[in-house]
């Protein structure tokens, strides 16, 4: 480092695992002796790191290792869903102490669903009040900066909701309010691909499609944070499906899990939940299949748009269709081998979601743990 680092910066190296103990910081920093002791006194007085007694011995007196302190603080977390929303109180290492979930239409709106939220994280917290933020992903388009809701057709009753201040009269902290897609997608890289893995697409497929992008190893969100909003792109031949944000043969309304019941009930099929569909492809039901993966196919035409455009080293798929993985990677890999650049797809993998439901927790911990924790936010803290 050219300049001296900061303590934020002595943070970021015992957190990483970079630098764990006080001679190797002072060796990745430049650091004299005497300032790398004051930086992790300071750090130490702050309780977010401890020192580990036990080091491997040499014979003579080992290096006390530093470790970042997971229990120095908890982030309350949200991951709302249409019918189902993920309660938790996380450590700062992103790990759920307490977690509940709960059924509620996320259409009642903001005045009945934050109240709720909120009194379960009460609960959760069980008289701690080292809380250091707290995190929303929600199913909607969200104007990161400002946690504003945006979309006016899936969450009606919360557009143009700010969620930050809501909140915030009641804790207040931190408040990081995301779309439900992007935070999955941070969770999931951060916990199963951050060791190998840049350039990662996310892909939700559940009863909406939306997508989450993560680019030299951050979240994109675009100018305002509608980045990855993947569903209303059209396909070709899609048959003419009117879609409800007035397009036709969006692959939100072609491909999505509601594409598939309905298509499935045209065929007289007698299901009406997506456990049913992931029933019948697990039965091998060839109708069914053939159904998944038409929508795979189709899915697949935007991925490969998205694969040409950013060049990712892995597509994930998750969400409740990701339960039929096998039809509908076969319809993905089929179209996107097909069109997307030989460059662009000559490493590509195309995978199932590793975490699963979980990633929207450990997501919007990870989101506001980065935020506060930042060397930026730990270097300004101390001024102040
Ligand atoms: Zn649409």
């Amino acid at each position: 480092m050219s300049r001296l680092a900061t303590t934020g910066e002595v943070l970021q190296l015992v957190r990483s695992g970079e630098a764990v103990t006080r001679a190797e910081i002072g060796r990745v920093t430049g650091l004299s002796r005497p300032a790398v002791a004051h930086r992790v006194a300071e750090l130490l007085q702050r309780g977010l790191i401890v020192e580990d007694a036990e080091g491997p011995s040499t014979g003579g007196r080992p290096p006390v290792r530093l470790r970042f302190n997971a229990a120095g603080g908890v982030v309350p977390v949200a991951s709302l869903g249409a019918q189902r929303t993920q309660i938790a109180v996380c450590d700062l290492a992103g790990e759920a102490l307490a977690r509940t979930d709960v059924e509620i239409d996320v259409e009642e709106g903001p005045d009945v669903v934050l109240p709720l939220v909120m009194d379960t994280w009460e609960k959760l917290l069980d008289g701690r009040t080292d809380i250091v933020g707290i995190g929303l992903g929600v199913p909607a388009t969200v104007e990161f900066a400002a946690g504003r809701t945006e979309s006016a057709r899936v969450m009606a009753s919360w557009t143009g909701v700010m969620i930050p201040p809501i909140i915030e009269s009641r804790f207040p902290v931190p408040v990081l309010v995301d779309n439900d897609v992007n935070v999955i997608a941070m969770g999931e890289h951060r916990m199963a691909y951050a060791s190998e893995i840049d350039d990662l697409l996310f892909v939700k497929v559940s009863t909406r499609i939306g997508a989450g992008v993560i680019s030299g190893g951050g979240i994109l969100r675009g100018a305002l944070g509608a980045a990855g909003e993947i569903g209303h792109i059209p396909v070709r031949d899609g048959g003419g499906v009117l879609c409800r944000c007035g397009n036709v043969d969006c692959v939100d309304s072609v491909a999505s899990g509601t594409a598939i019941l309905r298509d499935l009930s045209e065929k007289g099929r007698d299901v009406s939940s997506l456990a049913d569909v992931t029933a019948l492809v697990r039965a091998g039901d060839a109708e069914t299949m053939a159904v998944v993966r038409q929508a795979g196919r189709r899915l697949g035409e935007v991925i490969a748009t998205a694969v040409n455009l950013l060049n990712p080293a892995v597509v994930v798929l998750g969400g409740d269709v990701a339960e039929m993985f096998q039809p509908l990677v076969s319809g993905v890999r089929e179209i996107v081998y097909q069109r997307s650049t030989q460059l662009a797809t000559r490493s590509l993998r195309i995978e199932r979601s590793r975490l699963g439901p979980g990633a929207g927790i450990t997501g919007c911990a990870l989101m506001v743990i980065d935020h506060v924790l930042s060397p930026a936010a730990i270097d300004d803290t101390r001024a102040s």
